[in-house]
């Protein structure tokens, strides 16, 4: 199996190397040159999670130095549940933040790092990853590094503006995982990030990497739990679900995307958006028009130009075929409040803000399938947004807790680059 660019003018590469590379050579980003069928899986002869990511992950290492280490590295990725759980008749919640950081981010950060380790071990090297982030990203990186062997991480975070639960899950880790405090912006320590990349010397010196959300190592995983949603509840209602997928870079939805084009038994996928409303103007207008952010209580989807977009118009084409596929519905900050509120007070079920615009969607959804709606974090990460509206404090998941109970450290520095290195 050969993964080709988005923008057509890199050497198709196999998986291991678009892994390693991140982004392609001209650009843009790893795609499947084509895509199995997932007839080959008996799903239902299928026993525990791992064993069905790897039977669906499989085809796309085929030929790979990775094959033989694959099934392994699924099992050491995937230690924790993705529970289903019904609200009603037809309308569902799939939990993907049972890992470590309390966020779905922790599949596809697992999978990266264990096939990054084991990679580095086949090539007798070590790396150095460095990672820009404005709170969550950094913790699902850092926590899924941690103790991988070969592999140093550097996280730069924006002094004073990541939350305080926030920040302790970027400085706990010590060993090879290292936090910087910067006296700046967000802004400021991607910059320092890039100017890191593109200083020669330091950059084949230390073997720089990225662990972002465009590489190839974290989309393919997101891909199998649309499966196996799918397939259990098709198993027990007869019918094709429809996905309602939070999203923001989009890379959630891409897996779901890649899922249903290999032949899972999805129904349909929608995007709920935040105010950040893009992708639903496009399919509106025919214009894609990529702008800045907004804020929004969903800060993990403010993205004003999706990345994995690039992903969707490889897979879709024409502005029809995207229509007949993706269809997108924005929700604000309001709706947001109201959909927490209400949940709770219909089903006694609490939700994070970004799941919240899954279930507000879901309910102007029409169909006689089952919806199943993602939820991408659990809510007590969220509580300053959360708790006022339910009306009692939320309880940490043991993962998140565990993690707050450890010793912190971080290393402050301005905003040249060059003190990453000393
Ligand atoms: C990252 C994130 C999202 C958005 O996922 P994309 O892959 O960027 O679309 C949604 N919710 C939470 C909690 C996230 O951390």
């Amino acid at each position: 199996m050969k993964f080709i660019s988005t923008r057509g003018n890199a050497e198709p590469v196999g998986a291991s190397q678009a892994i390693m590379q991140g982004l392609a050579p001209d650009g843009g980003l790893y795609i499947p040159e084509s895509f199995p069928s997932l007839a080959h899986v008996n799903v239902h002869e299928i026993s525990s999670y791992p064993e069905l990511a790897y039977e669906v992950l499989a085809p796309f290492f085929n030929g790979d130095p990775l094959a033989p280490y694959l099934a392994e590295i699924c099992v050491n990725a995937f230690t924790f549940p993705a529970p289903m759980i019904q609200l009603e008749e037809g309308r569902f919640v799939l939990e993907l933040f049972h890992g470590p950081t309390a966020a779905f981010k922790d599949f596809g950060a697992r999978f990266l790092a264990y096939s990054m380790e084991q990679l580095l071990q086949l090539q007798k090297r070590k790396l150095t990853i460095l990672v820009a982030t404005s709170g969550d990203t950094g913790g699902a990186v850092a926590a899924a590094f941690a103790g991988r062997k070969g592999i140093d991480v550097k996280v730069l975070f924006p002094k004073n503006r990541v939350s305080k639960r926030q920040q302790h899950q970027l400085t706990c880790w010590g060993g090879n995982i290292e936090a910087y405090e910067v006296d700046g912006s967000f802004d400021d320590c991607q910059a320092m990030v890039k100017a890191a990349f593109m200083d020669e010397q330091i950059s084949r010196q230390w073997g720089l990497s990225s662990a972002n959300s465009i590489n190839l190592g974290r989309l393919l995983p997101q891909m199998v739990y649309y499966v196996y949603g799918a397939v259990r509840v098709q198993a027990a209602s007869g019918k094709k679900p429809h996905f309602i997928i939070p999203s923001g870079n989009v890379g959630n939805s891409c897996g779901a995307y890649w899922a249903r084009t290999m032949g899972a038994p999805i129904e349909s996928v929608t995007l709920a958006l935040n105010a950040n409303r893009t992708i639903v103007d496009y399919l509106k207008s025919g214009n894609y028009a990529p702008r800045a952010s907004v804020e929004t209580l969903a800060n993990a989807m403010d993205v004003g130009a999706p990345s994995n977009m690039e992903r969707l118009f490889a897979l879709y084409g024409d502005l029809a075929t995207m229509r007949l596929n993706v269809s997108a519905y924005s929700i604000d900050d309001a709706a947001i409040r109201q959909s927490i509120k209400e949940t709770y007070e219909q089903y006694g079920y609490i939700i994070c803000p970004h799941t919240a615009t899954g279930v507000r969607v879901r309910k102007d959804f029409v169909s006689e399938s089952p919806t199943i709606v993602v939820s991408t974090a659990h809510p007590a990460k969220f509580e300053m947004v959360v708790e006022p509206l339910i009306g009692h404090t939320l309880e940490m998941p043991p993962a998140l807790e565990e993690l707050l109970k450890r010793d912190t450290r971080c290393t402050s520095i301005g905003t040249d680059y060059r003190e990453l290195f000393q």
